[in-house]
């Protein structure tokens, strides 16, 4: 295989709750998980209900997804033609990296950003160029200033994973105005049903006045369905032609297509979550303030902790907790080797975890 496929470092999740109890002869059931940015309400029961419903998996799914775009253009007030399906938020990153990168052709985005952005420029033998975090966020002035003659795309998400910085759409607006249209940006918004109303923007609306925008949205946070995979992008057809030609005939699953249309409708759910989110927030930083933990303001579902100074203090942290049956999500890949993420959970997770990491510091 090419060099550059032999030179990608595999995608390292959140660890399954099975393996964890395996591995430290825990009782599973006992465990909290905390470690992948999922809904700790788990799915909405009107998702259960609609999946409950499928009439036939020994039928393909709907390849074209015509009753959730229709669900999609209702809510978002985009023709159906500028919407494409992924498996998750991450199949439409990865098209994005197919369609408009070749071997060799640079791929921008900021350091300390999600991790899918490398694997996805990797894939396609693209060239990365990661620009220097601005107080752990993007920095979309050098961002700019990165721009080469061959750069065909660029990652910017917002809110960021695994930081939790957000930027104002007025500053993300004034970006795509700068941003030459013959280069794709991807608008990676996997967290924005989380944003607080007065830091919401519209960035659907800008897909009409900017040809080389693709918003891309996930269904795996607030609306808890990651374990069915769905997401999905928003572009103009000069971009959603392209993604639609490379993906996967029947990328999206009966279950998740049907799953997602009730999901899009359960508003009571997603501001249950987006509440329940906000409280947990609330509790976890408490604590760290309580405990003189450094902590990154979030705007998403997660927050980030520095748990020690030294550079081993991610791992051994983690390992601690682990051992007490909690599991969160060390940051070393991302560079950040005396940070954890921690993913918001419901009050008497976030109890465990603060306990077992009160215990781990001592
Ligand atoms: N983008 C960002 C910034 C994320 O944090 C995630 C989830 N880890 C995704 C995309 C992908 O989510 P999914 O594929 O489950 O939609």
């Amino acid at each position: 295989g090419p060099d550059y496929i032999r030179a990608i470092a595999p995608y390292q999740g959140g660890k399954p709750i099975s393996e964890v109890a395996r591995e430290f002869g825990l009782d599973e059931t006992k465990i909290v998980k905390l470690a992948s940015n999922e809904n700790p309400l788990g799915m909405p029961e009107s998702a259960r209900k609609a999946m409950a419903n499928v009439a036939d998996a020994g039928r393909y799914p709907d390849g074209n997804g015509f009753e959730l775009k229709a669900a999609l253009t209702a809510k978002y007030g985009v023709p159906a033609e500028y919407i494409t399906l992924g498996n998750g938020s991450n199949d439409i990153l990865e098209l994005a990296a197919h369609a408009f990168v070749q071997p060799g052709q640079s791929v921008i985005y900021a350091q300390y950003s999600f991790a899918v952005y490398p694997l996805a420029t990797q894939a396609v033998g693209g060239r990365s160029l990661v620009v220097p975090a601005k107080d752990f966020g993007h920095d979309l002035d050098a961002m700019i200033d990165a721009i080469e003659e061959d750069t065909k795309l660029i990652f910017v998400a917002n809110p960021n994973n695994p930081t939790g910085t957000f930027i104002p759409g007025d500053a993300i607006e004034a970006f795509l105005r700068r941003v030459p249209s013959n280069i794709v940006v991807v608008l990676d918004e996997a967290y924005t049903e989380f944003l607080p109303q007065e830091q919401q923007y519209d960035s659907i609306a800008w897909v009409a006045k900017y040809p080389n925008l693709l918003v891309s949205r996930s269904m795996s946070k607030v609306y808890g369905l990651a374990g069915l995979r769905i997401g999905y992008g928003i572009a103009q057809l000069g971009i959603t032609d392209l993604l639609n030609r490379i993906r996967q005939p029947f990328n999206v699953n009966s279950f998740a297509q049907a799953a997602a249309i009730a999901a899009l409708a359960d508003d009571e759910f997603v501001s249950r979550s987006a509440k329940l989110n906000a409280d947990g927030y609330r509790q976890l930083t408490q604590v760290f303030d309580e405990l003189g933990l450094q902590y990154v303001p979030s705007y998403g579902n997660f927050v980030l902790v520095k748990v020690g100074e030294d550079d081993g203090a991610g791992a051994r942290i983690n390992l601690a907790l682990l051992k007490q049956g909690v599991i969160v999500r060390p940051v070393g890949n991302y560079g950040l080797p005396q940070w954890l993420r921690i993913t918001v959970g419901l009050p008497e997770e976030n109890d465990a975890f603060i306990a077992a990491l009160k215990k781990a510091l001592a």
